[in-house]
């Protein structure tokens, strides 16, 4: 058996946006799924799904970023690796083409986790991981979104987040290779006009991302401030473990105990470690494909 499903954000997903991010889902599932099918191990396939997402200018990782109050783009990214209970993650860091790259060098290369900043950046340049100008981040579409905030008198990501209009088009993965070994991993350049130096959920191991060959890997997408509060991805984790492996159902539970306790909203995406997938989103809208070794087609779904 061998499994694979990604995500592209979680919101109101306007109907002019909706082909763009079924295409760009589609099209991530393709490349991690013929990772997959031809021997490559898990990681291998979260990191090259979420690759193409982070070079897709329709979503808010890699290139298409948010921009900050400072006007700069800050990316965060982790990667696990279910079988080594390794991970790998950076926060607030510039000029990085590939996050998950660097998250993924950062699990593989040192005897950290997290890097953040400047320290980061350096760690890129040092082993090899390929750097770009901020200019080379920052759309067109994101500067004129940054703009037209900055012209407002104020702006809270928490309001805009409860009226889902915020785009939350943070990026991830989560697969199963034939060996039987999950990866996860999640990329995001965080919210619209955050605070210089704001860390969200998706580069806390936990939080945005979780994966143990035991149990079972997840994804999340969503409010930042309110998934970190409830550690969302072991929350979900930890549900599935205790509901007898049911991705599906640990996704719906998961997102009862984020609405219940931190007003959040998001998705999930989860799988078992039997390679069966779960998605679940209490947003009007959520990009996601997916695909088994059971399924003659992948499906995509927003
Ligand atoms: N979780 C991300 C963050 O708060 C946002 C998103 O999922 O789009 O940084």
């Amino acid at each position: 058996m061998i499994s694979l499903v990604v995500h592209g954000g979680a919101w109101d997903i306007p109907d002019e946006l909706v082909d763009a991010h079924k295409a760009g889902v589609h099209q991530a599932l393709k490349i991690g799924w013929s990772v997959l099918t031809k021997g490559g191990t898990a990681v291998d396939a979260v990191e090259k799904a979420i690759m193409v997402l982070e070079d897709n200018e329709t979503f808010d990782a890699g290139t298409g970023s948010f921009i900050n109050m400072a006007g700069e783009v800050e990316l965060d990214a982790s990667i696990m690796n279910g079988r080594t209970f390794r991970a790998g993650a950076i926060a607030a860091v510039q000029n990085v083409k590939n996050p998950i790259t660097l998250a993924r060098k950062i699990m593989e290369e040192s005897e950290h986790i997290l890097l953040v900043g400047m320290g980061a950046t350096r760690f890129a340049r040092e082993h090899g991981v390929k750097t770009c100008s901020q200019d080379d981040l920052i759309t067109n579409r994101e500067l004129e979104r940054w703009r037209e905030i900055q012209s407002r008198k104020s702006f809270s990501t928490k309001d805009a987040f409860r009226r889902k209009k915020v785009p939350i088009d943070t990026v991830g993965a989560v697969a199963m290779d034939y060996q039987g070994n999950i990866a996860s991993g999640t990329s995001t350049g965080g919210t619209p006009n955050k605070y210089p130096g704001r860390v969200g959920d998706s580069p806390l191991i936990g939080c945005g991302t979780y994966s143990d060959n035991e149990i079972g890997g997840v994804s999340t997408t969503g409010w930042g401030e309110a998934m970190i509060k409830v550690v969302m991805a072991k929350t979900v984790i930890d549900l599935m473990d205790r509901n007898g492996g049911d991705p599906e159902k640990a996704a719906q539970d998961g997102l009862k105990v984020l609405i219940r306790k931190a007003e959040g909203y998001g998705g999930v995406i989860a799988l078992n470690n039997e390679g069966k997938i779960g998605i679940a989103h209490n947003t009007p809208r959520m990009a996601r494909a997916w695909m088994t070794s059971e399924m003659r087609t992948p499906l995509v779904a927003i």
